[in-house]
């Protein structure tokens, strides 16, 4: 985390004007046909023809205006997600207390015309609804400009891509241009305004700005209707305390690990053991591990294990070798010496170690493979009597740990309570399970709003944006600023105005920065992200349109799953991957390195695709560990549903850095120094839909490859 001292802050200053409740609430709906062509036929030759148009790229249609919609919703819920609630409701006020309320089913329906403030109306802005992207558009019937998101107020500035205002035009109409997506209206050819090239230069259309992922893919997710999460909205006083938790409870780790093994604790072991514990947990906290079957990590326990005596790493040269050897023998005497175990085990790892001096002692100078088998050798008789004497205390760090974990996760969730107690706003105790609907996928909602936090301050310097929240800074990134700008337009339904940005994009990376660790490049492995040209290639070849392990930070669709549902459903998650049962799709998977979540991963998808008769495909990703082999990787390759796989070679290959969103960008593109396995999971009717034909296979080889020099994992 950095701290920013010498830059000038811009704090959130946003209108609080009401937005109405748009039409989005009818975002998602099966009802709605997407792939349909449009009907209207317009006349391009007509100078100045008043159909509205959606906001569309060139070579795809617009849409027609709606009337309204032949979709049916049913009783919503009102949740963070499709409220329009912003401010803090006063005590009593009604309606606003927090208490779930459900919008009738016609409610949302698309007004077309009057869903705007006058000023925008006057200035000849009007709101319709775009069928093939299921979502509102605003339409100017003056200026025929198309935008997806909210026109600017008359004079007002754009507080994120020109928080200072500078430069900033003063009419609104060339405002909008500059804020719009480069459109190619059919029958319009692209005036020099459209361009940009009358605008301040100082000003970039944020929306055509999309240098590695694409937000254009609509998905071809059918889900079933899913119930909000249990979980309130963040709030960054909170993220604060949970982050102040995690790090006194990864400190604990390290300080057992030293205490009473005599090592450090294994690099980033702590992090697979939190995805690990995520396997299993049915608790609350969306970070703290809070209700799981079995207190004992079997991956905590494993990895503490194998660093016992001592941790071994691959030695470079014999003298390396021979020092391993000797360390070794050395930490295995010493703790046989200290531990509670058999007579006949202390006598075998004495006897053995005492053997390894003396043989290190008359072999002055063996070779680098003689090092190494008798290091083996010694291994392999010792280990059983170590792992023996370590089992209860390591199985006592783990269950440590876990009750830490348990007990800080209780008191994130009391003060939640108590700070939206303070607001007036009520948690529901349950809700009830929506009826069995198919629609098409949608983001997680969380159950309860947080109240309106105005402290979160930013700063665009250049390439770096700075958020700020009582002297806690994160660095990111513009281009994932304003890529986490996007995501939160095209996902979040209850803030239009963007009063709730900046402190939403401060909990998310606060809660990214809290799982990644204390530690420099902690966390780094596990974010590691396919190269754009093989996201590209899975879309056209492969029809998939979904990741099912992303952040907002790396993603390259905008429809993904993530392991942070409260944090992440504002930029477009669909929440963690074994609590999303798709029905039909195309997928990929490119799971964080934790062998329990990859398992559980490929047991999760054997379950979806044999449930289902519809198209379903997964592509998976894994590395191609055989030494041993993971039991990931041997399900994956025996599974009656693989279609087919490859394996890209070590150093072939390269992942995007696993901090894209703030590493420099010569350090974006990472070699991979282990193979990667590609495995297409599919169901009959995926095959034929997405076959993994040679063709299809070459270009994907294709897409893998390099395209320039890189530093290697
Ligand atoms: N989206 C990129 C990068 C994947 S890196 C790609 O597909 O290539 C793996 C990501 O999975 C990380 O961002 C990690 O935070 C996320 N993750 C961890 N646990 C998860 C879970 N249970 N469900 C979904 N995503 C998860």
């Amino acid at each position: 985390m950095a701290e920013v001292d010498d830059v000038k802050h811009i704090t959130s200053d946003y209108s609080d004007q009401k937005e109405s409740q748009s039409s989005a609430d009818e975002l998602d709906s099966p009802a709605v046909d997407d792939s349909k062509p449009l009907s209207i036929k317009l006349d391009k030759k007509s100078p100045s023809f008043d159909m509205p148009l959606t906001p569309t790229t060139p070579h795809t249609p617009g849409t027609a205006p709606p009337g309204k919609l032949p979709v049916k919703n049913p009783p919503q819920l009102i949740t963070q997600q499709n409220t329009n609630n912003h401010k803090v409701p006063s005590p009593g006020s009604s309606g606003s207390s927090g208490t779930p309320q459900y919008l009738s089913p016609g409610h949302g329906s698309p007004d077309p015309v009057h869903d705007l403030p006058p000023e925008l109306l006057q200035a000849g802005w009007r709101r319709f609804w775009s069928r093939r992207e299921a979502r509102p558009y605003f339409f100017n019937k003056i200026t025929h400009e198309s935008l997806w998101e909210m026109p600017p107020m008359p004079g007002q500035t754009d507080p994120l891509t020109n928080p200072l205002g500078i430069g900033e035009p003063t009419t609104p109409v060339v405002d909008s241009a500059q804020r719009s997506l480069s459109i190619e209206v059919p029958g319009r050819k692209r005036s020099l305004s459209d361009d940009g090239a009358m605008l301040s230069p100082n000003k970039k259309p944020a929306f055509t700005f999309s240098p590695f992922w694409n937000f254009e893919v609509p998905t071809n997710i059918i889900i079933f209707e899913r119930k909000p999460l249990m979980i309130p909205a963040p709030h960054p006083d909170i993220e604060q305390f949970r982050t102040q938790l995690m790090v006194k409870l990864r400190t604990k780790y390290q300080e057992l690990c030293h205490t009473r093994e005599g090592i450090d604790a294994p690099h980033e072991s702590f992090n697979r053991w939190l995805l690990e514990r995520k396997v299993l947990d049915k608790g609350n906290d969306p970070l703290f591990p809070t209700d799981c079957t079995t207190e004992v990590s079997q991956s905590m326990y494993r990895e503490i294990m194998n660093d016992i005596p001592v941790k071994l790493t691959k030695p470079k040269y014999s003298t390396d070798a021979r020092r391993q050897l000797y360390k070794y023998a050395e930490a295995a005497k010493r703790m046989i010496e200290k531990r509670d175990v058999t007579p006949d085990s202390r006598k075998l790892v004495m006897w053995q170690a005492e053997d390894t001096f003396t043989w290190l002692r008359k072999r002055n100078n063996a070779s680098y493979e003689d090092y190494l088998e008798r290091l083996a050798h010694l291994k392999r008789q010792c280990q059983p009597h170590l792992t023996e004497a370590a089992k209860s205390s390591v199985e006592g760090i783990c269950t440590k740990i876990y009750h830490l974990a348990k007990d800080y996760g209780q008191q994130v969730r009391e003060k939640h309570t108590q700070l939206l107690k303070e607001h007036n706003i009520r948690m529901p105790s349950d809700l009830p399970k929506p009826a069995q609907r198919r629609v098409m996928c949608y983001p997680a909602q969380v159950c309860a709003l947080s109240p309106y936090c105005s402290g979160v301050e930013h700063h665009i310097d250049g390439d770096i944006t700075y958020l700020r929240y009582k002297g806690e800074a994160h660095k990111l990134n513009s281009t994932h600023f304003h890529k986490l700008e996007q995501l939160y337009r095209w996902n979040t339904r209850d803030d239009v105005r963007f009063e709730h940005f900046l402190a939403r994009v401060w909990c998310l990376l606060q809660r990214y920065q809290t799982l990644f660790g204390i530690q420099t490049n902690e966390g780094f492995g596990m974010q590691g992200a396919l190269p754009v040209p093989v996201f590209e290639c899975l879309n056209r070849m492969f029809g998939v349109t979904f990741e099912c392990f992303a952040s907002p930070l790396n993603c390259y669709f905008k429809q993904y799953c993530s392991a942070f549902p409260d944090t992440d459903c504002y930029f477009g998650s669909r929440g963690p991957l074994l609590d999303f049962h798709p029905i039909s799709g195309s997928f990929e998977a490119n799971p964080p390195f934790c062998e329990e979540l990859m398992e559980a991963m490929v047991d999760h998808f054997e379950n979806l695709l044999a449930e289902t008769e519809e198209p379903l495909s997964f592509t998976v990703f894994i590395p191609d560990w055989r030494d041993p082999p993971t039991e990931a990787l041997l399900r994956l390759e025996s599974s009656r549903f693989n279609t087919k796989q490859l394996t890209v070679l070590p150093f072939e290959h390269e992942y995007r850095n696993g901090f894209q969103h703030s590493c420099p960008k010569v350090e974006i593109n990472v070699k991979s120094a282990h193979g990667t396995l590609i495995v297409f999971l599919q169901n009959k009717a995926g095959r034929v839909k997405w076959e993994p034909t040679p063709e299809r296979i070459t270009e994907l080889r294709l897409a893998y490859r390099p395209k320039v020099s890189s530093p290697s994992s």
